[in-house]
């Protein structure tokens, strides 16, 4: 798939959406059908590859997210526009995480005991996110595009609810649909530390719960 011309800024973000997830291929086919100028800044025959898709097809779809997110990568200076507003980076994996996080720098850190917890800017594109780290059990980030007005605050000591406990970083997971790890050695260090954390920092939580 190519490009004839460069794409608006709209253009670029809506197709971006499309290919990470936060728009569904209903949503998509209707704007792509309303968006005429896309006929000239795609090359005839690329365009023609898109309108032409089975957008009720999952393997179809499939396939024209993986074309458009080709021409959509060249020239992109950071990865922010490829994850989700919110979603799962896997430490290691593919090492994506590695080119993800290669332009973000640390704005902030809780002044609570949450050392799972920070938010962080993008030197290239400016998006600010909230990070949570789960390095405990499943190997993730658990990232969310936050606002600067919700940086601002955090900043002035209100931190988003969101992962305000070590239970709801684990709770994402679930809800992100992260596989289940499983542990050779179920007395593991970290499985241990992570337990005993729930059990101080989620009053609530019963032992069922956690497993005991
Ligand atoms: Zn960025």
């Amino acid at each position: 798939m190519q490009l004839e011309s460069a794409l608006t800024e709209d253009q670029r973000q809506v197709l971006w959406k499309f290919v990470r997830g936060d728009v569904n291929a209903n949503e998509f086919e209707k704007w792509l059908y309303n968006e005429t100028a896309l006929e000239t800044a795609f090359e005839d025959e690329s365009y023609l590859i898109l309108i032409g898709c089975d957008f009720r097809s999952k393997e179809d779809t499939y396939k024209i997210k993986a074309s458009i997110r080709s021409v959509l990568e060249v020239g992109e200076n950071c990865r922010c526009l490829a994850v989700r507003d919110l979603d799962n980076i896997e430490m290691g994996g593919d090492w994506f995480f590695e080119k993800f996080f290669a332009t973000l720098t640390k704005l902030a850190s809780p002044p609570t005991k949450q050392w799972w917890l920070y938010i962080s800017r993008c030197n290239a594109c400016c998006t600010n996110w909230l990070v949570a780290q789960e390095e405990r059990i499943h190997d993730q980030f658990y990232v969310e595009r936050i606002s600067d007005r919700v940086v601002q605050k955090a900043k002035a000591g209100i931190w988003p609810d969101r992962f305000r406990t070590y239970a709801d970083v684990l709770d994402m997971g679930v809800k992100l649909g992260v596989s289940e790890a499983r542990f050779v050695d179920p007395m593991s260090g970290s499985l241990q530390v992570t337990v005993e954390e729930l059990l101080q920092t989620v009053l609530t939580i019963s032992a069922r719960e956690v497993g005991l």
